[in-house]
């Protein structure tokens, strides 16, 4: 069987490790190879070594709440080398009206909070009785959030969620395809804080049975059913080597089966003695080359993906390309401790879009993860533009860092004397899944049917954080088992 993985990032990378190991279990041979277009792997993950900082130009980390990156990390033997945030990260920050507010963590705290006016936070407690979301609606994150939980609660709470996540736009973006969890404990439960009270006794119950058994299972490794001292969907974690470190390790696992600067423009069916395969086509320095193989995973951005499949099936394509993306640009600011803007105790914070900024936020590195300063240094990251404030990420450094400079200020209440600054600019950085995303999909999914052996995967789909990346390379994984290896493919089943 020939498989090829196109795309060298997460997605890519741990779909063809997690599709090998199924061949390997079942004693198939399997010819493999990832195509990259780029000289390195890792797309969106690239951490930098400059001036004694480590600066990560995408993902800081995944969440350890979720499984599928942390059974990933164990199946590379490298949870050893796996770096949790500190402690102090365990508070969160959102800039509004011109003043910090720690995000508040338990009911009590939350209303006492000011981060919400006193009216706001009555009227969160309607929301055990606010209207349900029809089903089957595909509703706006900012209309759910104003039906359920008020509108200033919208604007100063989820509308920040959205932008840390997505840099994109909750009146627009689907709340069923951004946030499910969200939408299934509303179905669950008919009421968000009723959720969540659901869920407190459930974690006291666990947090129980855990000291009940001596600690036998927390103990062992996995996620964090109760969430990590960073927030309820568990703790930032990194590696000590940064981000790139697990792109690095699976390209070594993944050994020559892995080929760069291979960027692929077409893929068109074949049959050749009744095998039912496809030809791709890619540009390798300069010269048009082309290799056959039996199933394609494409692990591309969406445009991309576009690129590639409108010759095969133009209905494809076209819905690919109205998955847009949202700009942005990461701003790394370093500070001389005794001159940063302020003592940086926490994660950092978020920035609502209704304060008129185009900073979106700002994560303390140096405090989340504390050697990626140099000693009596510290390091801020600050997101800049997004879809709302496309324009920004065309500015100079010197704009970008006045402008994260002046944020930092007006929240911190000191102007910082930044000795290192690094602008990652991302033209395409985050896919928004707007309204409709789903029915997409489907739609996309309907029509690559009659393609038996070609997948599609990557952040673009159902889901941007690493957790989701590497949960789809499971399924895509399986998938590809069961058409392949089990199941009965039509076209390849001649070929065994
Ligand atoms: C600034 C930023 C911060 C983020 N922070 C976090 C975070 O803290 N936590 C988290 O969980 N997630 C975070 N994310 C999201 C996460 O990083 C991405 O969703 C994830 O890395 C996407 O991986 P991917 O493999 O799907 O796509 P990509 O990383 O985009 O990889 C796609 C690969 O395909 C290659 N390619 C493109 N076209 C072709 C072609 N024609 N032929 C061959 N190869 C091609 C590209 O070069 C690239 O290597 C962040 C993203 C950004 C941009």
């Amino acid at each position: 069987m020939k498989l090829v993985v196109v795309g060298g990032g997460i997605s890519g990378l741990a779909t063809a490790f997690r599709i090998r190991e199924r061949f390997e279990a079942h004693g198939r041979p399997l010819e493999i190879q990832v195509l990259e277009a780029a000289e390195r792997l890792g797309g969106k993950i690239r951490t930098e070594d400059r001036d004694g900082y480590r600066v990560e130009w995408g993902p800081n980390g995944f969440l350890d709440g979720k499984p599928e990156t942390l059974e990933l990390c164990r199946d590379l033997g490298i949870e050893g080398d796996l770096l949790p945030s500190d402690e102090t990260a365990s508070k969160r920050f959102v800039f509004s009206d011109g003043a910090l507010h720690r995000v508040p963590e338990s009911p009590v705290s939350f209303f006492r909070s000011p981060l919400l006016s006193v009216g706001g936070r009555l009227r969160i407690i309607k929301e055990a009785w606010a209207p349900a979301t029809p089903p089957g609606l595909d509703t706006s994150i900012a209309e759910f959030g104003r039906r359920r939980l008020g509108k200033e609660a919208a604007e100063k709470l989820l509308d920040p969620m959205v932008s840390g996540i997505f840099a994109g736009d909750p009146a627009v973006m689907s709340l069923a395809s951004c946030f499910p969890r969200i939408v299934e404990m509303e179905q669950e439960h008919g009421s968000l804080l009723r959720a969540m009270v659901a869920l407190q006794k459930q974690r006291t119950k666990e947090r129980r049975a855990g000291e009940s058994d001596g600690g036998e299972n927390s103990a062992k490794s996995g996620p964090k059913a109760g969430g990590g001292p960073s927030g309820p969907a568990g703790r930032l974690t990194s590696f000590r080597g940064g981000m790139e470190f697990l792109v690095r390790v699976l390209e070594e696992r993944l050994g020559n089966s892995v080929r760069k600067e291979c960027a692929v423009t077409s893929l068109i069916p074949e049959e050749t003695d009744g095998r039912r395969g496809y030809r791709i086509r890619y540009r390798h320095q300069g010269v048009e080359q082309e290799l056959s193989a039996d199933a394609v995973v494409l692990a591309v951005p969406a445009y991309e993906a576009k690129q590639i499949l409108t010759r095969m099936e133009p209905a494809v394509g076209e819905h690919l390309a109205c998955i847009p993306y949202a700009p942005l640009v990461v701003v790394g600011l370093g500070f001389p401790r005794d001159a940063a803007p302020g003592d940086l105790d926490g994660f950092g914070f978020l920035v609502p879009y209704r304060e008129g900024s185009p900073v979106l936020g700002s994560l303390w590195t140096s405090s989340i993860f504390p050697e990626r300063a140099p000693q009596d240094f510290v390091l801020t990251r600050n997101m800049v533009g997004g879809w709302r404030n496309g324009w920004a990420v065309s500015l100079e450094e010197e704009e970008l860092e006045e402008l994260a400079s002046g944020v930092l200020e007006q929240a911190l209440g000191a102007r910082g004397s930044t000795s290192f600054r690094i602008c990652m600019r991302h033209a395409k950085a985050i896919p928004l899944y707007f309204i409709g995303h789903a029915r997409r999909l489907e739609a996309i999914e309907e029509r690559l049917a009659q393609f038996p052996g070609v997948y599609l995967t990557g952040n673009a789909f159902r889901g941007v954080a690493l957790n989701d990346c590497t949960r789809e390379a499971l399924r895509i994984a399986r998938r590809v088992e069961e058409d392949l290896i089990v199941g009965s493919a039509p076209g390849q089943e001649a070929a065994r």
